[in-house]
């Protein structure tokens, strides 16, 4: 069975919890007899196959910070081929909203598959952080992330139309993260309060 830990030291960069965790903010913890250390994992792999761990040094553990309030995630993979392959182009994105679920507080954006490692899109968060959400917001970031990738043409693609396929999939993860925050919230609100969801238990009487 695979473990996440070896996944993330194997630094494919076609493999699926990278982008995911990138944009979680993940961070991993790299140990050796010399000590250890936190590596933040957008900082982490550094090359096709490449990571900065040093040859002594073994991840012990990965740690994903909470989300914060009124955030939400979405990982999306383009499977032109097969269920189970590879993705062509894969994107994660975190969304931070305010209260109102209209301003974007933070956002984190990290794609799969378009590049040497796993590539976090920074200008185009960027580009939403602090904004209101309009209804152009989230393809003009896509259109930003493609500045961020190289992919390179093979059999699931040529790089050209992976390079499209960025724009396309981080509006979708986008939307897609800010759908699952609003749902949520309508969750919570439809949820009956701890006081009205507790029905008075009348001595005695068996339950
Ligand atoms: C048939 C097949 C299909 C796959 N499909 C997918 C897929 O759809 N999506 C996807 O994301 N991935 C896929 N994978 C890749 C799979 O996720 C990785 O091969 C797997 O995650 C590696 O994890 P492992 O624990 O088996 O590591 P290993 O194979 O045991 O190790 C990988 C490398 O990491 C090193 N290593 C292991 N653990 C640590 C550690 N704790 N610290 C430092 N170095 C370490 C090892 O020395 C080795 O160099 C597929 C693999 C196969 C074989």
């Amino acid at each position: 069975m695979a473990t996440v830990g070896g996944g993330l030291a194997h630094a494919d960069p076609n493999q699926d919890p990278p982008p995911t965790l990138i944009a979680l903010g993940a961070t991993v913890k790299a140990a050796s007899a010399e000590g250890s250390r936190d590596i933040p994992l957008d900082a982490f792999f550094s090359d096709y196959y490449e990571t900065v761990l040093k040859p002594d040094e073994i991840i012990t553990s990965v740690f994903v910070p909470k989300l914060a309030a009124n955030s939400g995630g979405a990982y999306l993979k383009f499977l032109p081929r097969t269920a189970d392959d590879y993705a062509t182009v894969s994107a994660a994105a975190v969304l931070t909203m305010d209260k109102t679920k209209k301003n974007i507080v933070d956002a984190r954006i990290a794609l799969g598959s378009v590049g040497t490692t796993p590539i976090r899109a920074t200008a185009a968060e960027a580009l939403l952080r602090g904004q209101p959400v309009k209804a152009e917001a989230f393809a003009e970031a896509g259109e930003k992330a493609k500045e961020a990738v190289d992919p390179v043409s093979d059999f699931r693609g040529s790089a050209s139309y992976k390079k499209e396929m960025v724009g396309v999939f981080v509006r979708r993860a986008l939307e897609k993260a800010l759908a699952n925050i609003r749902q949520q919230a309508k969750a919570t609100a439809a949820k009956p309060t701890k006081k009205a969801a507790k029905k008075p238990i009348k001595k005695g009487k068996k339950r």
